[in-house]
């Protein structure tokens, strides 16, 4: 019991570490994951509904441009949203510094209480560190807003899009290397190995097993791409 409690301090400090490294990096692999599935599923099920190699190249090109896109205004909305509430919960906080200095000072030696430091201790600590910088502390240790790492929405917008248009070029690139009438296998071929190899590098970055996070994301992917045959052939069939 004891070991544990001496090992929670470092573990915290390691996980806080990879989730404020990993924020973004998360974002674009989900990102290529997404890019990779939807434009290989979009062309495969073109294909299948007997296009010409042109065409399957200008819907995978459609795919890419219209998912960057999408993948842009989509994270901008939902990163934007982010920022203004940590930004009214800075306000708030702001005002309530100003109006109740004290209750503020007892509410943050509180916080200090509650992780550990004796009453005394956490006063002394919450004062000098008001001394140096009063809404930092508060937005640290109180809201969980570090200085420095406020949500970006233009960032996570252009990175978002910048991902997944390189992914989404992966089954384009098959589609233009396979030799004529191997289109189908290769588009799925490369795009199942590139969404294990990814499947893999999100599974390290989230601490979880590398193979049980690339097996997920490659029978998901194949499903995906089968599915959307199966549905290009019968449309296909049904329209020419
Ligand atoms: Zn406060």
């Amino acid at each position: 019991m004891r070991g544990s409690q001496v090992n929670r301090g470092p573990i915290r400090q390691r996980e806080t570490h990879r989730s404020g490294r990993s924020g973004w990096l998360r974002a674009a692999v989900l990102g290529s994951n997404d890019a990779i599935v939807s434009t290989a599923s979009l062309m495969i099920g073109v294909a299948a509904a007997s296009a010409s190699k042109p065409a399957i190249l200008i819907a995978g090109f459609a795919g890419l441009v219209a998912g960057s896109m999408s993948m842009a205004v989509g994270e901008y909305v939902s990163v934007s949203a982010q920022r203004d509430s940590e930004q009214a919960d800075i306000e708030l906080e702001q005002q309530e510094l100003a109006n109740e200095p004290r209750a503020e000072l007892n509410e943050l030696a509180m916080i200090y209480v509650k992780r550990g430091l004796e009453k005394e201790l956490a006063m002394k600590v919450a004062q000098q560190l008001s001394a140096r910088d009063r809404l930092g502390s508060h937005m640290r240790d109180e809201l969980g807003i570090e200085r420095g790492f406020l949500a970006r929405p233009l960032q996570a917008a252009w990175i978002s899009a910048a991902s997944f248009a390189s992914f989404a070029a992966v089954p384009i690139a098959a589609l233009l290397i396979a030799p004529p009438s191997q289109g189908i296998p290769a588009i799925a071929v490369l795009s199942l190995v590139s969404l294990a190899a990814l499947g893999a590098f999100g599974g390290h970055l989230g601490g979880a097993p590398l193979g049980r996070a690339a097996l997920r994301v490659t029978i998901g992917g194949g499903l995906a791409m089968a599915v959307t045959a199966v549905i290009g052939r019968l449309v296909g069939g049904s329209v020419s």
